[in-house]
């Protein structure tokens, strides 16, 4: 069922030129299940020609027909969303439903950039002299390197493929080697839908070696990337040393408030689902739970209940609702950060350990009592831990909310209009959502603020990191 997963270099699925390969696990059973091409320079050089060639193909196809040829991949992908979606769970570990989930989804995104595409108007600009016309033009920046991970597969992929091709750039995706084959499905699904060779260029390796070559070569006019908040810094600084444009999705610790007007059987109901969906592997997953003094023991009573009911197994096997962490690496991470707020003076409510020896599982966490200088406080916990801590007023909530560098989600939850106002005003994020889960949908803006980046990757300001803004003024002879 899973196959071997190669590079796609100007219209072909090919193997990596010097014949390396990683391997792929399951992260549900910790057994190899395939393996995915390693690219060394000479393929890097190969999809940078075929980059540059796809560029002048694709900016000449019209919006219309751009729009056309994406919303052929979407229906592509939808028709492919169930087999997709077992490799997606195979090889990340996230439930069926939510690769299929995602799969779908992306599909959507698809649809919105197909339909920007067509909208990415330009201006006329009233000129000082009769007969002047001032233009305002918009042009595809050029190829664009992308630089996804391993947590969304398709989606992280797909947000900046759909906005580049809609623009009219060329792309290479530097695709998560952990789970490389989801992706390459969404790129066979653009393929098929006939996207020009070149236009696309999917490649896998060791991510350093790969960003140190892209970045900075003279083809790539812009580069995206998602992923920690360190590693982006790294980046941006090398695309500013080469004046590169660039978009940065990165890491977040979202406050995730409950005034103590709010319904909190709905609160906690719907902030453990957003927790544990995909195991906490998530950037906007809430991560410091806030709670106003006088629902707080509700809160946690019932926030706890919801993460012990939890079925956690392998994502393939019908009813799991929550899979394995996607590699070791996050399990070490879960021990690191619950053994420091542990020795801290925290108190585990539930979970607090991995389950069995076999695959990454790991027991929905919740602890409270945890001082301000515990990591988890201060270092995105990206897996199935929350922590809660209590709060008294508006003003020290807020504190608390904008005490940490990241600004990407936030959520809040309360009864009061003025309570809304005042907190979706005077929290630093990207994003809040009050009362319900409302992020992430292809039309919304999707970003963050300070250290969780810059740019957005939904609404209409995504198609914009795309583009050129080019002045013309014509006066008639
Ligand atoms: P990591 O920081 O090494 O890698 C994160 C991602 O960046 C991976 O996809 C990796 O391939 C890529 N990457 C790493 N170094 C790179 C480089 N020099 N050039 C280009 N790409 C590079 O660590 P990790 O163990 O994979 O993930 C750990 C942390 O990363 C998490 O705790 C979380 O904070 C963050 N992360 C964030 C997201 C997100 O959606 N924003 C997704 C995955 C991981």
């Amino acid at each position: 069922m899973y196959s071997d997963v190669t590079l796609f270099i100007d219209g072909a699925w090919t193997k990596a030129a010097g014949g390396r390969t990683i391997d792929v696990v399951n992260p549900a059973s910790g057994e190899k299940i395939g393996t995915v091409a390693h690219a060394d320079k000479s393929d890097l050089d190969r999809a940078l020609e075929a980059a540059e060639k796809g560029f002048h193909v694709w900016r000449k196809v019209s919006a219309f027909d751009r729009s056309k040829v994406m919303r052929k991949a979407a229906d592509i992908l939808r028709e492919r969303a169930d087999a997709i979606a077992r490799l997606l769970t195979m090889e990340q570990g996230k439930p069926l439903a939510e690769a299929k989930g995602e799969t779908l989804a992306g599909a959507d995104v698809i649809d919105w950039f197909a339909e920007e595409a067509r909208r990415a108007y330009g201006r006329v600009i009233p000129a000082r002299a009769e007969g002047v016309y001032q233009l305002v033009i918009k042009e595809p920046v050029g190829p664009v390197a992308a630089f996804t991970p391993w947590n969304f597969p398709i989606n992280q992929v797909v947000r900046k493929l759909s906005a580049a091709l809609a623009a009219g750039c060329s792309i290479i995706v530097k695709a998560p080697e952990e789970t490389p084959a989801s992706p390459a499905e969404l790129i066979r699904a653009f393929a098929d839908a006939g996207v020009p060779a070149g236009v696309i260029n999917l490649v896998y390796g060791v991510p350093a070696e790969i960003s140190e070559y892209l970045i900075p070569h003279p083809i790539i006019r812009k580069m995206s990337f998602t992923g920690s908040t360190a590693i982006g810094k790294q980046l941006a600084a090398l695309a500013g040393a080469h004046m590169k444009r660039v978009t940065m999705e990165l890491g977040g610790h979202a406050p995730a408030i409950v005034f103590d007007d709010a319904d909190v059987a709905v609160a906690s109901k719907v902030l453990a689902g957003a927790k544990f969906r995909n195991a906490g592997q998530v950037c906007v997953s809430p991560t410091r739970f806030l709670v106003q003094e006088k629902v707080y023991d509700q809160f946690v009573e019932s926030f706890v209940q919801h993460a012990k009911t939890l079925k956690i197994g392998d994502g393939l096997d019908t009813g799991t609702q929550m899979g394995p962490l996607a590699n070791t690496r996050r399990i070490t991470a879960m021990e690191t950060l619950i053994g420091d707020a542990q020795q801290k003076g925290a108190r585990v409510k539930t979970g607090g350990n991995r389950i069995g020896n076999k695959g990454n599982f790991f027991e929905p966490t919740v602890i409270t009592d945890v001082p301000l200088e515990a990591r988890v406080m201060n270092e995105e916990p990206f897996g199935p831990l929350a922590v809660i801590s209590p709060f008294k007023g508006m003003n020290d909530v807020v504190a608390e909310a904008n005490r940490l560098p990241y600004g990407l989600a936030s959520y809040a939850f309360t009864r009061s209009a003025k309570t809304a106002n005042q907190i979706a005003a005077s929290v630093e994020a990207g994003m809040m959502t009050i009362n319900h889960l409302g992020l992430a949908l292809p039309e919304v803006p999707f970003g963050g603020v300070r250290d969780s980046g810059y740019g957005s990757e939904g609404g209409s300001e995504a198609i914009e990191a795309y583009l050129n803004t080019k002045f013309v003024t014509q006066a008639g002879l």
